[in-house]
């Protein structure tokens, strides 16, 4: 599936590396995706009785994670001093844009495909410890475990700087108290990057005062509290848990004393870009099915596709796919020169979400009642570009980035 229509230079090593990604998808996601697709899409096998999944599907995640690794892509655009790929943002954004644009909304474990940044090695590890270095990194570079980030809180969502989960000093270390919300796939990490307070003063004056440890999940005084069911689902991956005099010691911080919000500005900027490319890698799989389609149904004696009330809504929602796109590329070139890019990722997320949602409901609508069907699949890909509108930072926090970036004359548009 070449990208013809982006006059941008790819460089002939990442075309080489998407090439061998989409071999990989196909015969180790895909494949598996299919071949135990009544699993996977039933939530009655899917999740077990706490709304966790199955240790069926845990298994099949960890075969995905760990047959990438082996394959040489799992961690292609971690740092190169982690012992990654290297390969850096325009990589990250181009992978995950092909494999949402191969699975399309069915295939769900695709999010495993290539480490995510949240689940499991990335930049975000690289100022561990020596001592997590040695013991951590290993098992999660090739696949056999993974991790899951808790930054929300009940009362700390986009405003972050309300997180209240707060580490004690405790001797050389300290001890979490506190809850944590949304966590995605707590329910099957082995750690948990947490951010939790640790200077009082400094937190309350917004300046710092918070930092992030790695905290395994099996750690006494740890526990999950419950699976957050969405979409009418009786299971999830996102969970609330409890820490109640966790353990921690000077190994387990990730980056510097007080400094963990930089650790989740990290993230975060790996995660918008991995949001926009899984917009738009599911937007061009609904796009080009609803072509299909519309060429196909007959309605009045002619395929739907020669209604212009058909055929320019999709012509709309392809155009926007491809802004989102560019967008995309843009951000992602711009962070890989070093530079932070806060507006142009902002508007790279917001308006790639946005537009997504949108596409998919035009392809939606243009099935007809065989939108909505479980065979199809759109149905699935709508709730997860939905949830995104939310997540990583709602498109009003964004916004809110993009005129505060403005406001203090960043104007180059
Ligand atoms: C599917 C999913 C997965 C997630 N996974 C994780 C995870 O793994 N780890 C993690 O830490 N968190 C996770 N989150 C949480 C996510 O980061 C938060 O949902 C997000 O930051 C928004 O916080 P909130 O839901 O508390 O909404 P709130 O902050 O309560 O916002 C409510 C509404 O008010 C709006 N609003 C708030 N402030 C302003 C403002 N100043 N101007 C205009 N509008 C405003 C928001 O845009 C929103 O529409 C996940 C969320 C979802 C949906």
């Amino acid at each position: 599936m070449p990208n013809s229509a982006i006059a941008l230079p790819v460089p002939d090593e990442l075309e080489d590396v998407l090439d061998g990604l989409e071999r990989f998808v196909k015969a180790e996601v895909i494949a598996r995706s299919d071949a135990h697709q009544e699993l996977l899409e039933d939530v009655r096998r899917r999740f077990g009785p706490t709304g966790a999944y199955s240790p069926e599907v845990v298994e099949l995640i960890r075969e995905i994670r760990m047959a990438s690794a082996e394959a040489g892509y799992f961690n292609l655009a971690v740092p190169e001093a982690m012992g990654g790929g290297g390969m850096g943002y325009l990589a990250y954004l181009a992978a995950w844009e092909r494999i949402y644009h191969l699975c399309g909304g069915r295939r769900w474990l695709a999010q495993f495909a290539i480490s995510h940044w949240a689940f499991g090695p990335s930049a975000v590890l690289e100022r561990v410890t020596d001592r997590a270095r040695a013991e951590v990194l290993p098992g999660m570079m090739a696949g056999e475990t993974m991790m899951c980030f808790g930054m929300s809180e009940p009362d700390a969502g986009s405003d972050a700087t309300m997180i209240r989960t707060r580490a004690e000093p405790d001797g050389d270390g300290w001890r979490l108290y506190g809850r944590k919300i949304w966590t995605t796939h707590v329910t099957i990490a082995e750690w948990m990057i947490v951010l939790a307070v640790t200077d009082p003063e400094r937190a309350r004056a917004r300046r710092g005062g918070i930092s992030a440890f790695l905290v395994p999940t099996s750690a006494d005084g740890f526990r999950l509290d419950r699976v957050i069911g969405m979409w009418g689902e009786p299971g999830g991956s996102e969970a609330e848990s409890v820490f109640d005099g966790v353990r921690v010691e000077p190994w387990q911080l990730v980056g510097d004393l007080h400094e963990g919000f930089q650790i989740g500005m990290l993230g975060v900027s790996l995660g918008r870009i991995y949001n926009t490319a899984r917009s738009v890698g599911l937007s061009r799989w609904a796009i080009e099915l609803a072509v299909e389609y519309a060429k196909q149904r007959q309605a009045f004696g002619h395929p739907i596709s020669e209604y212009q009330g058909v055929a320019f809504p999709l012509a709309e929602a392809a155009t926007d796919i491809h802004a989102a796109h560019l967008l995309g590329c843009n951000a992602a070139l711009l962070l890989d020169q070093g530079h932070r890019a806060i507006k142009e990722l902002s508007m790279a997320k917001t308006f790639a979400v946005r537009a997504a949602v949108r596409a998919v409901d035009r392809a939606m609508q243009t099935h007809g009642a065989m939108g909505f069907t479980n065979e199809v699949g759109l149905a699935e890909a709508y709730h997860v570009l939905r949830v995104i509108n939310v997540a990583d930072g709602t498109n009003e926090i964004l916004n809110r980035t993009i005129f505060q970036r403005l406001a203090g004359g960043d104007t180059d548009l």
